[in-house]
């Protein structure tokens, strides 16, 4: 018995023009650090295995899986509002493992090594970052949002070259498909009619395969990817994260989160908060992420435009048309989400300015956004900066009135709410003490711990309240790098 790859490779059965087909760069002594156990069993592949020198061999890009294909895949995009070519730069995807319940999911190393979209990069990733995305990652999805994963980070034993020189590290990522809004801006750029079929066609088949085969089938793409978003984004903002650079290539067509770079959790609530050192202008700050939301997925409609109908006045109609249900949309989704995260079950009118009063106290109190909503949860008041603050306790009575305005208990409204709002998320103290003792004292330990309590973020263990703990005061702005 082998590792348990079992590779389909559909991707590299497209159009060759898709994609560029590599060669590996090996590394001198890769050591693996971090392997995700429980997600290399949903993939169906032995874990000792992978442990041992033929599986890290693969995981450090030495060697290529058996049934691999491996590509960088093409792709442009917006970044920061300005359209180019892009591609995998630092990315080898092997291709697609099937796994014991005949899913699929992209295997792909992050970091290995130098492709034909390089550019000017060096095609390698530092250990700090690839830490990162693994530890962010897997918190997304213990708090149940889409996201790309984590399978392994392996140190290359190389050393990269950055301000300063840093260890080198690859990041095995696994997507249900690295298919991006930037994949169809690159094809419907500088692809043939035929190509940007071929792409849509496909998408429909590996992600939205209810889609039926009818002449509208490119419209009810465009409505899926616009429902799937609507959704992350709200999810996003509900739990407070910050993607920091969500440019169209980071804008996965499956509606998972991709790309950790500069992203960070917000502590304090502030719809101006920016972590990302390069977002100088709050272009990607927290309450502008569901505008920019709507930017990218206007961007995706542009691209399809060929498929949405042959007089191309009527297919601008129909994407503007499209397009311009999203933010109605999405406010659906956030206000439902808001709803639950105050125990709400039933719908009334004036839920939305509830919510948002809420919002401005905390905002104006500068309250931690995660635990006012874990202290309304438990009950446990003196958990926020705001229990003496007399608008906040105004604003309490109001939610408790409109609490008692439903026929569900008590009790089922305090139950939603457990479920709703995490105790932990990966705050940024704990993430950067996590990552200083991996890369610089070797000490994995911390980082271990942190993603153990990010796994059942909802728990509420005497742990998860040590996790809970805000900083200490800092006058210095936290700040993200790419
Ligand atoms: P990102 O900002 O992470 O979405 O990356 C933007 C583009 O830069 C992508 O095409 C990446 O593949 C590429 N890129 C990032 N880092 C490197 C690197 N070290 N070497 C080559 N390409 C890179
Ligand atoms: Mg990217
Ligand atoms: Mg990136």
């Amino acid at each position: 018995m082998g590792i348990g790859w079992n590779f389909d490779n559909s991707y590299a059965r497209l159009s060759d023009s898709f994609y560029a087909s590599l060669k590996l760069h090996p590394v001198s002594n890769p050591k693996l650090v971090v392997l995700n156990k429980q997600l290399a069993e949903e993939l169906g592949l032995d874990s000792a295995k992978l442990q041992s020198d033929e599986g890290v061999q693969i995981l450090a890009g030495n060697v290529a899986p058996e049934g691999s294909f491996p590509m960088a895949q093409a792709y442009a995009g917006h970044q920061f509002g300005y359209f180019t070519m892009l591609g995998d730069g630092r990315a080898t995807l092997y291709g697609e493992q099937i796994t014991p319940k005949e899913e699929r999911f992209d295997i792909q190393l992050k970091g290995s090594g130098r492709t034909p979209f390089s550019r000017g990069g060096d095609g390698r990733a530092a250990l700090g970052p690839m830490l990162r995305e693994y530890i962010i990652s897997e918190a997304m999805h213990g708090l149940g949002i889409p996201t790309t994963r984590s399978l392994a980070v392996v140190e290359t034993g190389e050393k990269i070259i950055r301000e300063t020189e840093l260890p080198g590290a690859i990041l095995t990522r696994v997507a249900s498909s690295h298919i991006r809004v930037g994949t169809f801006q690159f094809i419907a750029n500088w692809g043939s009619y035929e190509d940007l079929q071929v792409l849509a066609n496909y998408t429909i088949v590996r992600h939205y395969p209810d889609i039926p085969n009818s002449d509208h089938r490119f419209l009810y793409l465009l409505q899926e990817v616009i429902k799937k978003q609507a959704e992350l984004i709200s999810k996003w903002q509900l739990v407070g994260f910050i993607h920091g650079v969500m440019n169209t290539d980071n804008m996965t067509i499956s509606g998972e989160t991709i790309d950790y770079g500069p992203c960070a959790f917000m502590d304090t609530y502030d719809p101006d908060t920016v972590f990302s050192s390069i977002d100088t202008k709050g272009r990607y700050a927290y309450g502008n992420q569901p505008k920019i939301g709507g930017w990218n997925l206007a961007r995706f409609a542009e691209a399809l435009v060929p498929l949405l109908h042959d007089d191309e006045d009527e297919a601008v109609q129909i994407a503007q048309n499209e397009i311009s249900k999203y933010p109605l949309l999405f406010e659906k989704n956030w206000l439902g989400g808001m709803r639950e995260k105050l125990g709400l079950f039933n719908e009334e009118e004036q839920d939305k300015e509830l919510i948002n009063e809420l919002l401005d106290i905390m905002k104006k109190y500068r309250a931690d956004y995660t635990n006012t909503f874990r202290a309304l949860t438990v009950n446990k008041l003196e958990m926020t900066s705001l229990h003496d603050k007399e608008d906040f306790n105004q604003w309490q009575k109001k939610w408790q009135e409109r609490r008692s305005r439903q026929q569900q208990t008590i009790e089922d409204s305090m139950q939603l709410m457990k479920e709703r709002n995490p105790s932990v998320i990966p705050r940024n103290h704990r993430v950067e003490a996590a990552l200083d003792a991996a890369v610089n004292n070797g000490d994995y330990r911390v980082m271990e711990r942190l993603l153990k309590v990010l796994a059942n973020p909802f728990d509420d263990s005497s742990e998860h309240q040590e996790y809970s703990q805000l900083p200490e005061p800092s006058n210095l702005p936290y700040r993200t790098f790419c």
